[in-house]
């Protein structure tokens, strides 16, 4: 049965009963989802927005080992990662990419996850020579993947625009990149349409009872209003930055928020020539990255308490842009600095009592709420496959592996213009279900066109169903900053 929104409310409505209920349709859930249905499982997955339309689709995409870990003498998580790397380039095919990214040290201007020492002028470049050596030592690279000296004049070769004043060293390492939310979109429709399984975007869990040795939980459609029934043997709430539901809530995990804003910038306005560039130093003492993203430029990003809208539409306030915009003028010789559009991302991050949020460690949790049932949170884009697989073992007691995931070039090729075919295709294999979901997440036509995809909305209600169901879409663009006027 194809992942069209109709074919899988049909399916619920001739299946009450499941295995494993999974709340939230983030990679987490996602990657859980398809790894239970891959063993035999009887899944239901719901999300009450969108697939990935939370932290999932609003990350930096990249899919790192985090070198910016190892003055935190997180070394077990640096090695996890790159390790993770590996097999994810085995998985994820076209939706894993390499990605060369330079490192630039300029005077005065040391590696601001170094312990201070290590950030003064004559020992910066050494110091930061010794992260990429032992960063290529855990990952057990080889020559091809290596870190790499870079003299000056080869670095104004490949990145003509970068400040040339001061440069005192630059390096080149590699890490890797994705698109969130396609992979996202990957997983679960290998989950749907080879092992089977049942996912459905816009379906809230108002509430869950336990009855003897099962749960029922209460289901309502965002779009329609219908309410559902259905019983769950376990449950695993992959939820992001929400707390459990209805009369769960206050066992739901403890956690600060950090809300993390990015730009898109037009196709390649820096010439970092499909290479992303590490800028070592912000204000507040932090790293930001400059990334080439499906022929325009991402940057980012913030790193702030305070964020701007709510936890399901955050958005980049003036004061994060001003700050991305300041930050890429202070490496980049470039006078004046357009950008298309922006997005926020709210990071859940563990509540260790940490004073701020750019100290908390990028750990996961997986808490017990009760015998059969979990909670997820916390953790990178990057170990998504460990975390699902780890709380799979902890609730069934048995190993669990994530297979190799299918169609991923299908909603890699869509175009970013808008087409029947796409259209027609994403609701039929990817469960859009309002024009949103086709403009933000299966495409990327409103981050990347002029006017956010505002004059498409009306064409997209008409070639499908989708005037019947309750959902604003100008009014969802609007929250995400996206339509200004
Ligand atoms: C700004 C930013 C940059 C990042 N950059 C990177 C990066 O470059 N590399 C990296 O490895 N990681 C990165 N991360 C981390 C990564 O994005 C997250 O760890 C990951 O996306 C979290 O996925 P998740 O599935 O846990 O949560 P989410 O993607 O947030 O999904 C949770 C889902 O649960 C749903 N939900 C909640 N309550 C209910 C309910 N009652 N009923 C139904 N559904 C519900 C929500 O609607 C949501 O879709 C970044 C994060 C942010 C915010």
């Amino acid at each position: 049965m194809t992942f069209s929104r109709n074919n899988q409310i049909n399916k619920l409505k001739n299946n009450d009963e499941y295995d494993l209920l999974i709340i939230g349709g983030g990679i987490i859930g996602a990657a859980a989802l398809t790894i239970a249905s891959n063993a035999g499982l009887n899944v239901l997955l719901v999300d009450k927005h969108d697939f990935a339309s939370g932290a999932s689709s609003r990350s930096t995409k990249l899919l790192h080992g985090g070198i910016r870990y190892l003055p935190q003498l997180q070394f077990s998580l640096v090695k996890e990662s790159l390790n993770e790397q590996k097999i994810l380039k085995k998985r994820l095919g076209s939706l894993y990419r390499p990605l060369k990214l330079l490192a630039p040290i300029y005077k005065n201007d040391g590696f601001a996850d170094l312990p201070k020492i290590f950030q003064k002028n004559f020992i910066a470049p050494f110091a930061f020579k010794l992260g990429l050596l032992f960063y290529d030592f855990l990952g057990g690279r080889k020559k091809p993947e290596k870190h790499k000296n870079i003299s000056k004049n080869n670095t104004f070769d490949l990145f003509p625009k970068l400040k040339k004043i001061n440069l005192k060293k630059s390096f080149i390492f590699q890490d890797a990149q994705t698109d969130d939310s396609k992979l996202v979109l990957s997983l679960l429709r290998t989950a749907v349409e080879i092992n089977n399984s049942t996912a459905i975007n816009y379906l809230n869990v108002k509430n869950i009872f336990k009855k003897n040795k099962f749960y029922e939980i209460h289901l309502r459609c965002v779009l329609t209003g219908v309410e559902y029934f259905v019983t769950a043997k376990k449950i695993i709430a992959a939820s992001g930055v929400h707390n459990l539901p209805g009369d769960y809530k206050e066992v739901s995990a403890k956690l600060k928020m950090s809300g993390g804003a990015h730009l898109v910038l037009k196709g390649d306005p820096l010439e970092i020539n499909n290479n992303g560039v590490f800028l070592p130093k912000t204000e507040d003492e932090r790293v930001m990255f400059v990334l080439p993203w499906n022929g325009n430029t991402i940057v980012g990003t913030t790193d702030i308490e305070e964020f701007s809208g709510t936890k399901d539409n955050p958005y980049a306030s003036k004061e994060e842009i001003d700050y991305l915009i300041r930050h890429v003028k202070k490496y980049f010789d470039i006078e004046k600095l357009e950008y298309i559009s922006s997005w926020s991302g709210i990071r859940a991050l563990i509540d260790d009592e940490n004073n701020s949020t750019k100290k908390i460690m990028r750990g996961h949790i997986i808490e017990e709420v009760d015998k059969n049932f979990i909670q997820i949170a916390g953790g990178k884009l990057t170990g998504f496959r460990l975390i699902a697989i780890e709380a799979l073992r902890q609730l069934f007691n048995k190993k669990f592996e994530l297979q190799n995931i299918e169609y991923q070039d299908q909603i890699i090729n869509y175009q970013n213009y808008y087409n029947f075919s796409d259209l027609d295709h994403s609701v039929n294999h990817y469960c859009v279900a309002t024009p949103v979901d086709y403009l933000l997440r299966r495409t990327n036509i409103s981050w990347f066109s002029e006017d956010n995809g505002k004059q498409i909305v009306k064409k997209i209600q008409k070639h499908t169903n989708f005037q019947d169901i309750d959902f604003d879409s100008f009014n969802y663009l609007k929250k995400e900053g996206l339509i200004i006027s």
